[in-house]
């Protein structure tokens, strides 16, 4: 006779008994868990400087985040960032003078970026960080996500390092092309994944949709595709959003974040207009990066499955 038929048989009030302990651990654990991540906050390095095209999002994409980080206080964020238009690296013309900005760039890349810096962060995010970055030692940087760091990479991310092969493969795919912006219906491919589960079998948004090239199927665990091109709506398999392993690392990229309006929920125009995504859309935004920068600082589950793989 097994245990399970010896319960069913007891007198009453011992499987109360043994039901209360099951609903009181139950109770218990989720508290402890919480309690754990506020004591304790992670660190976020976000990392915006671009030596290429310099996305006008960026101040919105250093607020949300920032943003994020307080609302739930799961993390803390610090910058690495280099505003290139400001007046302090401009010319003598007027213009932002390239060997000013990419020195200041160096500067604050090789203070929060060095191997010793690196040491006090969980996480680091590019968020539409563009070209080849001056980092001090970016092998190292290789090396301590493959430690087991996390990386969390948004929309140009992946028009970084296109010329250091390293990158490219810990990322999963190098910007090609994109069309005009277009509304898409993203396909939700994990809805329990935290990046994904608050969100419909498909999920409609406008934006400037990438183009992939360097990007391989069988090593990503999929979380958004689309069905057909974005713009000439030609059949196929045109991810946007994904996580990986990278040795021990978890690195979560979502191809969306080009416009200031997916970002955040309050932004308009400065004349109240201006909008292609509603505010529901931004706040859901937020939600896929905020699961995704949880899923990569190792605070929500989700196993890694490439396709093919059994699920077990
Ligand atoms: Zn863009």
């Amino acid at each position: 006779m097994n245990s399970m038929k010896t319960n069913l048989i007891l007198p009453f009030g011992r499987p109360a008994v043994i039901a209360s302990l099951v609903l009181a651990s139950l109770s218990v654990v989720p508290v402890g868990v919480s309690l754990a991540q506020a004591q304790t906050p992670k660190h976020v390095l976000v990392v915006t400087t671009t030596t290429g095209f310099r996305h006008s999002s960026i101040p919105t994409a250093e607020k949300v985040i920032g943003d994020l980080a307080k609302r739930t206080g799961v993390f803390t964020v610090e910058y690495a960032r280099v505003e290139n238009n400001d007046p302090q690296y401009r010319g003598a013309d007027g213009k932002p003078d390239r060997a000013k900005y990419e020195a200041a760039i160096k500067a604050v890349l090789a203070e929060k970026m060095s191997p010793a810096a690196l040491k006090k962060y969980d996480a680091v995010i590019f968020a539409n960080t563009t070209g080849e970055l001056p980092l001090p030692d970016r092998e190292a940087f290789m090396d301590w996500i493959k430690s087991g760091k996390g990386f969390v990479g948004m929309h140009s991310a992946t028009d970084t390092f296109h010329n250091y092969p390293p990158f490219v493969e810990m990322i999963g795919g190098t910007f090609k092309s994109h069309g005009a912006q277009v509304e898409v219906d993203a396909i939700n491919q994990d809805k329990s994944c935290a990046a994904c589960r608050h969100l419909g079998d498909t999920w409609t948004v406008f934006d400037e949709i990438y183009l992939f090239k360097n990007f391989d199927r069988a090593k990503v665990h999929g979380l958004l595709t689309l069905d057909k091109e974005p713009n000439n709506k030609t059949p196929g398999d045109y991810p946007i959003a994904w996580i990986k392993e990278y040795g021990k690392g978890r690195v979560f990229y979502t191809s969306l974040g080009h416009r200031e309006d997916i970002w955040d929920a309050e932004w308009n125009d400065g004349r109240g207009g201006g909008r292609k995504n509603s505010p529901e859309i931004s706040r859901q935004y937020q939600e896929h990066i905020l699961g995704g920068i949880k899923w990569a600082l190792g605070l929500e589950p989700g196993e890694v499955r490439l396709p093919g793989t059994t699920i077990p």
